[in-house]
C-alpha cells in the first residue's frame, strides 16, 4: 500500500515556536507518524523565533517542516499578541496561513491524503478546501481533520472583518461563520472538516456539554458521529531525565538518588534553603483562568505555612502576575516565583520537584502530568479532561494509581489532595516506590500515533 500522506498544519511547532502544548504535539506527533511509516509533513508560519534561513527545515529523522513566509505578518517576537493584547491583524495573518496551507501543497507537488489542521489558526483550510478549492483536481482525494486543542480559543473577530476571509456573505450565517454576530473561525472549521478530534477521550465527551463546549456544543452535537478523542503523547527524546542536557544531573529509574541532586542544585539556583528532605511543589503553566490558579490563591497561605517549597514558572494574565508577585513578597523564604517563559528552567523544575500541581478548571489533555511522570515527579491534579484519562489516585494499600486527584473545583479539595501526597512523602520507602512506578509509565506517542493512523485510515476508508 502507498504511504499515507499527511500535512500537519499548526500555528506553533517545537522547536521553532511555542506558547503551549499545541507546539509540543506538532513537534512530536508528525515524527512519531513518520516512524510508523507515514509521509508526514508539517506547515507553520515563519515567526521571528524561527532561526532558519530557508523556508523549510527537518525535524526528527526526515520530517519536513514548511515555513510560511510573510514578514509583515509573522516576523514578530510573539505569536498571537503582545502586552497590549491580540495583534490587530490576526485575521489577516491566519487567513494567509490557511490559504498557504493549500497553495504550498500545490507548489511542493504534495497531494496529502489528509490535511490535519489544528485549532482556529488553521481552521480555515477545511473551509477553503470545500469552497474556493472545491473543484480543484489537485485536492480531489484530500480530506481534512480538525483537532481541537482548546475549545475556549475559537478565533473570534468582528463581523466587519468578515470580507478579509474572501468568501461570500452567504456563509456569514448561523450555520457557518456567524456566532453571536461575530466571525468564528473554529465554528466554520468544525462544520467543514471531514472529521474532528480532540486531545483526550474525556474532553471529547465534555465539549458536547454546555459547561465545556464554550457555545459550540450545539455545532459539535451535529457532528458527534465524526468526533473522537485521542490522548496526546510525549516525545521521550526531548523529555527524558536520563538524556536531558538542561537539567543539573541526568538520572533514571535505576538511580533516582540523582533526582535529589537536581533538587539541591535548583534550590541553590533559586535561593531556597538547600535541603533534599523538604518537599518541593512545582507548578508550570500559562497563567490563565483555565488553570485553576484561583484555587492556589485561596490555599497558598495555609500551604506555605507547611514545611514545603513552592516553585512557580508561568506567564500570562496580568492579574495573576500581580497575585504571585504579592505572594512572593509575603513568603520569600519558601517560594520561588518566576513570571516568564523559560524552557530550560521548566526542565529543571520538572526534574527537581517532588509534586507537580495541575488544579485546572478544565484541561483538554495536559502535558505537565505526563512530563512529571517521566521525571519521577508526582502530579496532583483535578479530575477533568485528559487529566482524568491519565492520573488516578494512588492507593498506598494496593499500590494502584499514579498521583493524587480531586474532583470538586474547591480549594479545600485541592488542599486535601496535596496533604495526602505530603503524608505519603513522609514515608520514604513508599514515596520512592511511587516515584519509580510513575517513571516507568509509557506516555510516549507509541500508542497515540497508532490511534491517529487508525483514524486517518477510517476517514479514507482504507
Ligand atoms: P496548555 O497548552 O494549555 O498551555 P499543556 O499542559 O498542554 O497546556 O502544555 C503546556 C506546555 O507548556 C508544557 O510543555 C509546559 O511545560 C510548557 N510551559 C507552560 N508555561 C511555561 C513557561 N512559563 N515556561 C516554560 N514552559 C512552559
Amino acid at each position: 500500500m502507498e504511504k499515507l500522506k499527511i500535512l500537519f498544519a499548526s500555528s506553533e511547532v517545537v522547536p521553532f515556536a511555542k506558547t503551549g502544548g499545541l507546539a509540543d504535539v506538532a513537534g512530536s506527533l508528525p515524527i512519531a507518524l513518520a516512524e510508523a511509516g507515514v509521509d508526514a509533513r508539517v506547515i507553520m508560519p515563519k515567526y521571528a523565533s524561527v532561526k532558519v534561513k530557508e523556508d523549510e527545515a527537518v525535524i526528527g529523522k526526515d520530517t519536513k517542516v514548511y515555513f510560511v513566509r510573510n514578514d509583515e505578518y509573522y516576523d514578530r517576537k510573539e505569536l498571537y499578541g503582545d502586552k497590549f493584547g491580540d495583534y490587530h491583524d490576526n485575521l489577516d495573518r491566519f487567513v494567509f496561513f490557511s490559504r498557504e496551507i493549500l497553495e504550498r501543497c500545490k507548489r511542493e507537488g504534495f497531494q496529502p491524503d489528509i490535511i490535519h489542521c489544528n485549532d482556529w489558526q488553521a481552521a480555515l483550510a477545511p473551509v477553503y478546501l470545500n469552497t474556493n478549492y472545491k473543484y480543484d483536481d489537485f485536492f480531489s482525494n484530500t480530506k481534512t481533520l480538525l483537532t481541537i486543542h482548546n475549545m475556549a480559543y475559537q478565533g473570534l473577530f468582528p463581523k466587519e472583518e468578515y470580507p478579509k476571509i474572501g468568501l461570500d456573505w452567504i456563509l456569514f450565517s448561523i450555520d457557518y461563520f456567524e456566532f453571536y454576530d461575530k466571525v468564528n473561525l473554529m465554528k466554520a472549521g468544525l462544520v467543514y472538516s471531514d472529521a474532528i478530534s480532540t486531545v483526550s477521550p474525556t474532553y471529547a465527551k465534555e465539549i458536547l456539554t454546555k459547561e465545556f463546549g464554550c457555545g459550540l456544543e450545539g455545532v459539535l452535537k451535529t457532528r458527534e458521529n465524526v468526533l473522537s478523542g485521542i490522548l496526546n503523547g510525549l516525545d521521550y527524546d526531548l523529555w527524558n531525565p536520563a538524556t536531558d542536557k538542561k537539567i543539573f544531573k541526568q538520572y533514571s529509574v535505576e538511580n533516582i538518588e540523582d533526582k535529589y541532586a537536581n533538587k539541591e542544585a535548583l534550590q541553590k539556583q533559586l535561593g531556597l534553603k538547600v535541603d533534599r528532605d523538604i518537599p518541593m511543589i512545582g507548578l508550570i503553566s500559562r497563567l490563565a483562568d483555565q488553570k485553576g490558579l484561583d484555587l492556589i490563591a485561596k490555599i497558598i497561605d495555609d500551604l506555605l505555612n507547611l514545611k514545603i517549597q513552592f516553585v512557580l514558572l508561568g506567564t500570562g494574565d496580568n492579574r495573576y502576575h500581580m497575585l504571585f508577585e504579592k505572594m512572593a513578597n509575603i513568603h520569600q523564604k519558601n517560594t520561588s516565583i518566576n513570571l516568564k517563559f523559560d524552557a530550560t528552567l521548566a526542565q529543571k523544575i520538572y526534574a527537581a520537584s517532588d509534586l507537580f500541581l495541575i488544579p485546572s478548571r478544565y484541561e483538554p489533555c495536559g502535558l505537565g502530568q505526563m512530563i512529571s511522570f517521566k521525571y519521577g515527579t508526582v502530579p496532583v491534579v483535578r479530575q477533568t479532561g485528559g487529566l482524568k484519562d491519565s492520573v488516578a489516585e494512588f492507593d498506598p494499600r494496593t499500590g494502584n494509581g499514579n498521583g493524587f486527584v480531586f474532583e470538586d473545583y474547591r480549594p479545600d479539595a485541592l488542599f486535601s489532595a496535596i496533604k495526602r501526597a505530603l503524608s505519603l512523602y513522609k514515608n520514604k520507602a513508599s514515596w520512592a516506590g511511587l516515584v519509580k512506578k510513575v517513571m516507568g509509565l509509557d506516555y510516549s506517542w507509541n500508542v497515540s500515533a497508532k490511534e491517529y493512523i487508525k483514524l486517518y485510515n477510517k476517514m479514507l476508508k482504507r
